[in-house]
């Protein structure tokens, strides 16, 4: 089954400006009325880049991590999974999903996930 990507953004309703993480007041205008939105459709590669030195958790030699913009304009970062940065170019489109991203305490720790589509 599919899980729901579990991002939470915040969306200014007095100026439309979105922030993810929460922030206690927008940072465009300062006010503190927000709109909860969810991601939508796919995400887009806004840049990305391969760690080596990697924390405990992680069962692999590498990771590639971007940030990505989603349809309706929420950025977050992600694992994508290319084993190669020269699958990747900025502006291209990525399926994004929820899934396993490193292990803690031997149970599995869920986060966004990016594969080329
Ligand atoms: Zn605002």
């Amino acid at each position: 089954m599919k899980q729901e990507i579990r991002i939470t953004a915040y969306k200014c309703k007095a100026c439309g400006q979105i922030h993810y993480p929460y922030h206690d007041r927008c940072l465009a205008c300062k006010k503190r009325d927000f709109e909860q939105i969810k991601p939508e459709g796919d995400a887009h590669l806004l840049a990305y880049t391969q760690i080596f030195n990697l924390p405990w958790g992680f069962d692999v030699r590498f990771l590639v991590i971007g940030v990505v913009e989603f349809a309706n304009g929420i950025k977050s970062m992600g694992q994508i999974q290319v084993d190669s940065l020269e699958k990747l170019k900025t502006g291209m489109s990525l399926k994004p999903y929820w899934g396993p991203v490193r292990v803690e305490a031997e149970e599995p720790v869920y986060g966004l996930v990016l594969r080329p589509s």
